[in-house]
């Protein structure tokens, strides 16, 4: 029997099918992962077997040996759509599929033992001597086989004690595979589930969990989405099937991992970049062996090996984390509609500020919408402030509370209510300038400039990372006139402490949050230890139930309106509504005050007004105007490299070989037109990518054009997050 593979490289032009001979012995089918010897190389590579055949035309090298059987038909099928989709090879599809951490080397992440020790004789008799030897007899017998480690914490024995019993064979220590639980610290309290209100139970009634539909639930902040998606996970649980739920980037809220604990307990497994490798190996065991019923994960948690899946839910849809931007740039949205077609289950989308793409597909009936229009709590719906900065600057306050800000602020803490304040910009100073040449510093390696961090009083530049002293005189003119502007974090806690020196503030951003569970820890201590402040950028924004938080600040809403993207306007209106939804969740009416250069936009007033449909209605029609999604596709290329020349040139042919037959703009420096030393060029692609252009594209791409110098790479990005 002779196996069609496609080799595991990332090379462009080996995203091909190779021909191997099956040994006779070997249990080869559709789906294996094998080892095989390819060209010259002297280790054997991993391959994929997607096809089984009688005979080839070519003379055959035989696999090594089988891996493990991850795939199946179905999952080819669906990395074959992903490759076509997102313009990536298979390889890079398939990849997405293998256990954490096996997608290199496949040995790497291995199954943990400990050793455990068992008791072999029930009764103790006068052979045993010594006091410690009978203590852990005693021990094992009321306690049962324990690790070795446990042992010796709670009897304090010596591995010598042990030894001797073993030997006299009254205990055995054996190696036995263990879960790594990224649950183990957790109490875990039982709850039940709520009387949904009559909102609610219409939202559950309305979805048909025994066929494929799509949903789209737009609930306001705090209206009860997830009790909704709990009572539906549990139908089709009770039905024997299983859930996939996505959430935004998961640890920035164990709250929602919590919840779900509490109602399903065990049976959740959940899956996201934060947890080790082993814990993420251990958990897709447990979802593999079914032994997981219900997945929480981020992105690439859709790709988890669930059998039998019964529906697929996804909270804050509008998240801009179900994109990714590295190979493969798949959107697990769409993902999730392609495996919810493909086995008839419902996919259900959820979100306070819809994508406006997701919500154009409801209103065309692609979608069917449900409305949640009230609050839980009491207290109901947040106010919404306004203040204009100008008006600020104009009376000679120059710092960045307004005085209505400032004053309710001093009201909160008197109070004892909590507040959280907004500020999408980390670091202390943001930019700084000479004031006699404008010699702005940037980052010698990137076309950005850089961050003032006064905690190492350094510059760093957030695109590559690099750090920088700082310079007393302006390396242009060597003028001492040099200044520092912009607000990040850091200087906003400098300032409340200045001004609010009465009471306690936290941070939470980038910088503060790098170890291990640094989100939860920053968000429990708010909680628990009740400070009055949570400072941060856009990571407090997401999903936070707090009751006690009455007043929510946002410093400066302007910054996500100049971000150079067609999107700027939904970014604001999702980012400040979002935010503002973190007032007021419990029995005190909360308040949210928006501080901004431009109180006219109209996203920033139909927040005021919280009122999504004015938002969509004004939105929907400048997009049609100007031609952007949803009625167009964006395909970014960008080529970077080293050598400028050759960048501009791999990016020229590219777009000679698009030109005739897609709606591309011509090559042009991208906007951040270098990052770690190397230069980015780019092409812009504006067309409505359906099946044929879709096929077209991605053949041009793998047949007919070809990048030839090999220090310049192209990377494709379909309706990209970052058009920077
Ligand atoms: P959302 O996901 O829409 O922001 P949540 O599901 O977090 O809203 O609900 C907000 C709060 O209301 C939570 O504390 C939740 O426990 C509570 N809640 C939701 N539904 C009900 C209900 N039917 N009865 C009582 N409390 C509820
Ligand atoms: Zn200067
Ligand atoms: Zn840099």
């Amino acid at each position: 029997m002779i196996a069609e593979v496609i080799l595991n490289s990332t090379a462009s032009d080996l995203n091909k099918t190779f021909d191997y001979d099956v040994p006779d012995n070997m249990n080869v089918v559709v789906g294996a992962r094998v080892l095989i010897p390819f060209g010259k190389r002297k280790i054997y590579e991993v391959g994929y077997v997607v096809k089984l055949k009688e005979e080839s035309n070519y003379e055959c090298k035989s696999i090594i040996k089988v891996i493990d059987y991850v795939f199946d038909e179905k999952k080819i099928k669906l990395a074959n759509w992903i490759s076509k989709t997102y313009f990536c090879t298979m390889a890079d599809a398939f990849r997405l599929f293998v256990p954490p951490g096996t997608s290199r080397s496949y040995d790497r992440v291995k199954t943990k033992t400990e050793k455990y020790v068992f008791l072999q004789k029930k009764d103790i008799d006068d052979k045993v001597k010594s006091e410690k030897q009978k203590k852990v007899l005693e021990f094992l017998k009321d306690n049962g086989a324990v690790p070795k480690s446990a042992l010796r914490e709670f009897v304090d024995v010596s591995d010598a004690v042990l030894k001797t019993l073993e030997k006299n064979g009254y205990i055995e220590i054996k190696d036995i595979e263990v879960n790594r639980n990224p649950f183990w610290n957790k109490e875990i309290k039982k709850a039940n589930a709520v009387i949904l209100t009559d909102e609610q139970r219409q939202a559950v009634e309305s979805i048909n969990i025994s066929k494929y539909g799509e949903y789209l639930i737009h609930g306001v902040t705090g209206s009860g989405k997830t009790e909704v998606y709990l009572q539906l996970i549990d139908e089709v649980i009770k039905s024997g099937k299983n859930a996939i739920i996505l959430v935004p980037e998961i640890s920035l809220t164990p709250q929602i991992t919590d919840r779900f604990l509490s109602r399903f307990g065990e049976t959740i497994a959940i899956l996201h970049s934060r947890l080790s490798l082993g814990e993420r190996f251990d958990e897709w065991k447990k979802i593999d062996s079914n032994k997981s019923r219900i997945v929480i994960g981020a992105r690439s948690a859709i790709f988890a090996p669930v059998k039998n899946i019964g529906i697929i839910i996804i909270d804050e849809e509008h998240d801009s984390s179900y994109k990714s931007d590295s190979t493969p740039k798949y959107d697990a949205r769409d993902v999730a509609k392609y495996i919810a077609a493909e086995n008839n289950i419902p996919i259900v989308l959820g979100s306070a500020t819809p994508d406006v793409r997701t919500y154009y597909r409801a209103m065309n009936n692609e979608v069917k919408l449900l409305k949640l229009e009230k609050r839980i709590s009491k207290s109901g719906l947040p106010n919404i402030e306004i203040v204009d900065m100008r008006d600020e600057l104009a009376t000679g306050n120059r710092t960045p509370f307004s005085r209505k800000l400032y004053f309710s602020m001093k009201e909160a803490i008197t109070n004892k209510e909590q507040i959280m304040l907004f500020l999408n910009r980390r670091g202390y100073s943001t930019f700084i300038m000479c004031r006699d040449c404008g010699y702005v510093l940037k980052c010698e390696d990137c076309d950005v400039s850089m961050t003032y961090h006064m905690d190492q009083n350094r510059l760093i530049c957030h695109y590559c990372g690099k750090t920088k002293s700082v310079s007393p005189v302006c390396p242009s003119c060597n003028s001492k006139n040099i200044k520092y502007f912009g607000t990040g974090t850091q200087k906003i806690e400098a300032l409340i402490k200045k001004y609010f020196p009465e009471a306690s503030v936290i941070r939470m951003d980038v910088d503060t949050t790098r170890e291990k569970n640094g989100h939860e820890k920053i968000l429990n201590k708010f909680r628990n230890e009740k400070i009055d402040i949570l400072l941060g950028t856009q990571m407090i924004a997401k999903g936070h139930d707090f009751s006690n938080v009455t007043l929510v600040g946002i410093l400066a809403a302007d910054i996500s309106m100049n971000i150079g993207d067609y999107r700027a306007n939904e970014r604001t209106y999702q980012l400040l509504l979002q935010m503002s939804g973190r007032a007021g969740r419990g029995d005190k009416k909360g308040t949210a005050i928006i501080q901004t250069y431009m109180p006219d936009e109209f996203s920033i007033q139909s927040v005021k007004e919280q009122n999504y449909t004015k938002f969509y209605n004004t939105e929907i029609k400048i997009r049609e105007k100007l031609n952007y999604p949803p009625f167009c596709d964006i395909i970014i290329a960008v080529a970077s490299g080293e050598d400028e020349d050759k960048v501009k040139g791999e990016i020229t042919r590219l777009y000679d070989s698009l030109k005739i037959s897609f709606n591309v703009y011509p090559p042009a420096p991208a906007p951040i037109s270098k990052i770690n030393n190397e230069y980015r060029w780019r092409i812009l692609i504006k067309d409505v990518f359906d099946k044929q252009k879709t096929e077209k594209f991605y053949n041009i791409l793998f047949d007919g054009y070809k990048v030839q110098s090999t220090d310049v790479r192209l990377s494709i990005d379909k309706n990209p997050n970052n058009m920077l």
